[in-house]
């Protein structure tokens, strides 16, 4: 199951049914972790296939050529079923084993209704919330491969675009993904088998468009989305604000003096 076990805990952990939707959805954050000295991991929960044009040998390596582009240390495949792969007990075990395994500090789900896409996408997001707390639960470690109990302090969510709920999440925030950009487009291309010349073509538009309306609001010139299952909290108004924001920060995007906050 585990093609690099290692025993070294990582600081984050990033979530998602297929290879290639990480990439999608929040590459530019993963490769920016890395380049900030944090220890990074991404868990594809099955192998993506089969799909109409690839096969299991060259999605495995497409998904390290992708790891290697963004840097990131650890993958891991956790080898549920795709398109049939559905929340229930033996999935949570799954994977709540691999967070008691690498005890994240934070972990980062992939979660979203697409109905015009996968319905693993919905699933996966429900198996990573019961995983997460599964993952803190005694006295059940043989379910869990003999690993003891970890509590994964943190939950991020990282939507799906297009995610048919349009969901009023409780608080989001952006990544400036403005100087990893290009390894983020470098590694969804290194999906060859999923995207030809055309389909690369549209899935690039999607990604800068879509990163690029979600960076403009924060005067990034390209930024990745995220929610939280609760209110953000803060001890100290000033440093919230003056941290998070790109308010104080210095608008990226050329040719324009001033762009309007959102
Ligand atoms: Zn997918």
């Amino acid at each position: 199951m585990a093609e690099e076990p290692s025993p070294e805990s990582l600081d984050v952990i990033a979530v998602a049914p297929h290879p290639d939707d990480l990439e999608i959805l929040c590459g530019g954050t993963l490769a920016k972790l890395v380049k900030q000295g944090y220890k990074v991991g991404i868990f594809d929960l099955t192998s993506g296939e089969p799909t109409p044009r690839g096969s299991l040998e060259t999605r495995k390596q497409e998904a390290e050529d992708a790891r290697r582009l963004l840097n990131v240390p650890v993958r891991i495949n956790v080898d549920l079923p795709n398109r049939v792969l559905m929340d229930g007990p033996e999935a949570r075990f799954a994977l709540a084993t691999q967070f008691r395994k690498y005890r994240p500090g934070i972990v980062i789900i992939a979660t979203g209704r697409t109905p015009a896409a996968s319905p693993d996408h919905l699933q996966g997001g429900l198996i990573g919330e019961a995983a997460r707390f599964y993952s803190q639960l005694t006295k059940w470690d043989e379910r869990f491969d003999g690993t003891g109990p970890y509590r994964v302090p943190h939950l991020v969510y990282v939507p799906f675009p297009f995610e048919a709920e349009q969901r009023s999440w409780h608080s989001t925030f952006v990544v400036d993904i403005s100087d990893t950009i290009d390894l983020k487009i470098a590694a969804v291309k290194a999906y060859a088998s999923q995207f030809d010349a055309a389909r690369f073509a549209r899935v690039e538009h999607l990604i800068r468009s879509t990163n690029g309306f979600h960076g403009a609001r924060c005067g990034y010139m390209y930024g990745e989305l995220f929610a939280l299952p609760t209110p953000v909290g803060a001890p100290d108004l000033v440093s919230l604000v003056h941290g998070s924001k790109g308010s104080l920060a210095p608008v990226q995007i050329p040719g324009k003096d001033h762009l309007p906050m959102g």
